[in-house]
């Protein structure tokens, strides 16, 4: 009997605004424990929470981005539940009316991913176990989260992957969040049931918690669908529980039986006002969404007639595309920009993650001028390169270097009379090209190059060896 996976995820996303949610503490990662605390983020008696705005602008952008709609009014709940890591003893969060509402992400395959809703919530302390002992750390309580429902569309491990890429992608390109599964500021639970292929009805599913690696993903539902196929196929029935996913013995495990919405006596958090959201507020917090990557990606290949792996690389990341979009300001070949950033500025970094930060010495106005010499023929690609090399090395501006360097170019009849050089004394390579072998041409060309110290004008270059006939 052939069965098929029933799979919905609730992503958690740390925001990155400046201060937590409900007091003036850093939103910071890696500090030494317990020192971004207050006593209200300590829950300390007597205090009372004070709503940053910032999130509200940072769940609508979540929101937008998504394609849900927006609620038009904000407030919260209280989540009652003992934990170490919750010294108030409960978590605000939003549950009778979440901020954000029936949204979608659309694979690459063109399925979408419906979303139920997005809302807010404080995020807990953090337990630290460790020699036998636990320790914790409060500096992540109170820090923002939005979490991201979606509903149980996802039918294989590689869609529940691309999901949650997707998503990651998304919120980092909005600015939001950085997504590090790593550092925790992206964290996922899984919802996984199996059925019998064709039936309509859902079986009990199980709850993975806290997956903290996009590699566990796949891993993690695969071997949790894997082991209720069994315990169905024995006559058994698969229990409600919330379970975790080992590493180690790459097997999810039984952590506790499943908790109902009831259990946590939810009511309207009493310290904390209902804010109405205007119609204004929206759209002006639609102003600050970036364009959306896909869009993005085929602005770049319609008008600015890029490759499409070309297009996907520089729209990738936004900073990236942010400096490719100034360079290329006024330039008619934009892919001469396009591929002195993925060639020439991409081989400075050695990992995604510092090509993701993209530092780099040369501000994209000093590239665009750069650009604007080589657009308009009044230097070659080889000096280009020689100048960019010389700004890195030296830190210096384009307006600095460029009045050392000679930049001129041969002029026709000194690159003509280079060139019949070239074939003379590369003969084979001249009539491997003439019989057909395009590639033949690169030995001219290089030759050319070097024996003018790159001041030769390629495009007039291959124009006369492919004028020329052999004789
Ligand atoms: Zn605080």
């Amino acid at each position: 009997m052939s069965y098929e996976i029933v799979c919905g995820i609730e992503t958690h996303v740390e925001l990155s605004t400046n201060s937590k949610i409900f007091c003036s503490c850093p939103v910071s990662f890696g500090k030494a424990s317990n020192t971004n605390v207050c006593p209200i983020c300590l829950g300390l008696p007597g205090t009372l929470p004070h709503f940053n705005e910032k999130v509200l602008d940072y769940a609508i952008m979540a929101g937008l981005a998504t394609n849900c709609e927006i609620s038009d009014e904000l407030s919260f709940d209280r989540k009652n539940y003992f934990y170490p890591d919750l010294p108030k003893g409960f978590q605000i969060t939003q549950h009778h009316n979440p901020l954000c509402k029936n949204g979608y992400i659309e694979l690459s395959s063109g399925k979408k991913i419906r979303i139920n809703h997005i809302h807010i919530e404080e995020d807990a302390g953090k337990l630290i176990h460790k020699d036998g002992k636990t320790f914790i750390d409060y500096n992540r309580s109170g820090i923002p989260l939005i979490e991201i429902v979606s509903e149980p569309d996802i039918s294989s491990p590689d869609e529940a992957l691309e999901y949650v890429k997707k998503l990651q992608h998304l919120m980092q390109y909005l600015g939001i969040s950085d997504c590090k599964m790593q550092e925790g500021s992206l964290r996922c639970d899984i919802n996984v049931s199996v059925k019998k292929a064709g039936d309509k009805e859902l079986n009990t599913k199980t709850e993975i918690k806290n997956i903290n690696s996009t590699s566990f993903i796949a891993k993690a539902i695969e071997q949790e669908a894997a082991r209720q196929i069994e315990v169905l196929e024995n006559g058994k029935g698969v229990i409600s529980e919330t379970r975790r996913y080992n590493e180690l013995t790459q097997e999810t495990e039984s952590m506790r039986k499943k908790e109902k919405a009831s259990d946590y006596r939810y009511f309207k958090e009493p310290d904390l006002p209902t804010i109405k959201i205007s119609l204004q507020k929206v759209t002006s917090v639609k102003k600050l969404i970036p364009e959306n990557p896909d869009l993005k990606i085929n602005r770049y290949i319609d008008e600015f007639k890029l490759s499409k792996s070309q297009a996907a690389t520089l729209a990738k990341y936004k900073n990236v595309a942010d400096y490719f979009e100034t360079a290329c300001e006024n330039i008619k070949n934009k892919n001469f920009v396009a591929n002195f950033i993925t060639s020439q500025i991409f081989s400075m970094f050695n990992t995604e993650s510092e090509k993701q930060k993209f530092k780099v010495h040369i501000s994209a106005l000093d590239l665009n001028k750069l650009m604007k010499f080589l657009d308009n023929k009044e230097t070659s690609q080889h000096l280009a390169k020689t100048i960019f090399n010389q700004m890195i090395e030296t830190k210096k501006s384009f307006d600095e270097i460029i009045t050392t360097v000679n930049t001129s170019l041969l002029d026709e009849n000194a690159t003509e009379k280079l060139c019949l050089e070239a074939v003379e004394k590369n003969q084979k390579a001249f009539s491997d090209y003439k019989s057909g072998r395009e590639k033949a041409i690169d030995t001219l060309l290089s030759y050319v190059v070097k024996e003018s110290n790159g001041k030769v004008d390629i495009d007039l270059a291959k124009k006369f060896f492919s004028g020329y006939e052999i004789y």
